[in-house]
């Protein structure tokens, strides 16, 4: 076999917990490790570790990832009342995936992985759509009331020489109702702009994106406004150049759209509409185990990872002994994700086309009929065969092997 490929830069790398964690070691054991001298730093943010070190292993792999620019997640437990007692817990841990995006700052750009043969819902979605969620703010931050009849509600700004500023919400006569309070930062609605701009630009995709600024004269508007004037001033020329495009329209315009669309352009979010549109286009798209997840900060840092969870259910069932079929290739683009952008960073061409060709067997393998049971359900190929974990690795293998 030729030499294996050599890392200058290493990854992070961020192990996690149950099936994923099993599938994690498996990909590195069949399909990495025989053919690159991977260079990682470990940081192993499944339950028990971050329970050990009272969560200071989340927070360090963080750090980490924005000293050396690229991570590679796995899935991870977020703990819950039941996690406390299966676990032994100090504490209930906060969700990593929370901790990582407040220290990198991140905009999450989640992406289907498309295959001949899982169709989506949606006939004429034959390439991905990648939806990015402005993740600060709006209703996720609110405050609210309920409101008892004969009250009068108004907006009350405080400035910092004490000055206010009134508006009337509204006057309650003959019910009673509720109010909500809502906020945003136009820094964090810079970022996200700027980071949704990036993306399009690495990933050569129009970018979407749409408000209902024609209701909301001052806060959808300042979204659209903020948009408009970074693309124009930091984005036009770069979008020109790469024969991309920058597309603003209001929200039911954009739904309408999409939905007629045959995809392959991200669409920006503000966080209500992308926290709805997200899971509608997964489920179209079909099975999560294939959908991929980027965090990509301002600064340019990259965080690669599964948009599933850990597939506690395989787990049990892998602990009894018995059989899973776990799909593994959202796990397996996180790994080609991030060893691509490594390579493109060091300047290390056999590393990015290595991951390629990770990728292109991976899909060669189902598009060929061999998949697993999530899969196997929704495929339309006549000849198709149903694997189990780690079957489904050494197909993969055997075709990448064939590439190399
Ligand atoms: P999940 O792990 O995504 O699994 C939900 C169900 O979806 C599974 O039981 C399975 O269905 C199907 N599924 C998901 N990924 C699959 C794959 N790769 N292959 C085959 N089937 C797959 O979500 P969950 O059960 O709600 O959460 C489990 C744990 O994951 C929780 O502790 C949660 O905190 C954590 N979580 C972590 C992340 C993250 O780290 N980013 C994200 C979400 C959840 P069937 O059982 O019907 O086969
Ligand atoms: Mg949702």
């Amino acid at each position: 076999m030729a030499e294996k490929i050599q890392m200058t830069t290493p990854l992070v790398e961020m192990d996690g917990d149950e099936m994923t964690r099993i599938i994690w070691k498996m990909i590195k054991d069949i399909l990495i490790n025989p053919y690159v001298d991977l260079k990682t730093e470990y940081y192993d943010l499944g339950l028990v570790h971050r329970n050990e070190t009272d969560d200071q292993v989340t927070i360090d792999s963080a750090n980490a990832t924005k000293k050396y620019g690229v991570a590679v997640k796995c899935a991870t437990i977020t703990p819950n009342a039941q996690r406390m007692t299966e676990y032994d817990l100090k504490e209930m841990w906060k969700s990593p995936n929370g901790t990582i995006r407040a220290i990198l700052d991140g905009t999450v750009f989640r992406a289907p992985i498309i295959c001949k043969g899982i169709n989506s819902l949606i006939p004429t979605w034959t390439k991905p759509i990648t939806i990015a969620r402005h993740a600060y703010g709006d209703v996720y931050k609110n405050s609210e009331m309920k409101v008892a009849d004969g009250s009068k509600c108004e907006l009350i700004v405080t400035d910092k020489d004490g000055n206010e500023t009134r508006q009337l919400i509204h006057t309650f006569k003959g019910s009673d109702g509720i109010i909500q309070g809502l906020h945003n930062i136009n820094g964090s609605i810079a970022s996200f702009a700027r980071a949704c701009f990036n993306f399009a630009l690495d990933t050569k995709q129009d970018l979407w994106f749409a408000t209902k600024d024609t209701i909301s004269k001052q806060y959808d508007h300042t979204f659209k406004d903020i948009f408009a004037d970074i693309y124009e001033t930091e984005y036009k020329a770069k979008f020109e150049a790469a024969g991309i495009e920058y597309f603003y329209t209001l929200i039911d315009d954009a739904v309408a759209r999409v939905v007629r669309s045959e995809g392959g352009y991200i669409w920006a979010c503000k966080n209500y509409d992308g926290d709805v549109m997200s899971d509608m286009v997964a489920t179209a798209f079909g099975s999560l185990g294939m959908m991929t997840s980027v965090l990509v900060s301002p600064d340019g840092v990259y965080e690669y990872e599964a948009a599933h969870g850990t597939v506690t259910r395989h787990y049990y069932k892998h602990l009894k002994g018995e059989e899973t079929s776990t799909n593994s290739v959202a796990t397996i683009f996180a790994w080609t994700g991030a060893l691509k952008k490594r390579g493109e960073l060091d300047n290390i061409p056999a590393l990015s086309e290595f991951a390629e060709k990770l990728e292109k067997a991976t899909v060669q393998t189902i598009e060929e009929g061999v998949m697993t049971g999530d899969l196997y359900v929704l495929s339309t190929l006549e000849n198709k065969r149903k694997v189990n974990t780690q079957d489904f690795l050494t197909e993969i293998n055997a075709r990448l092997q064939a590439m190399m």
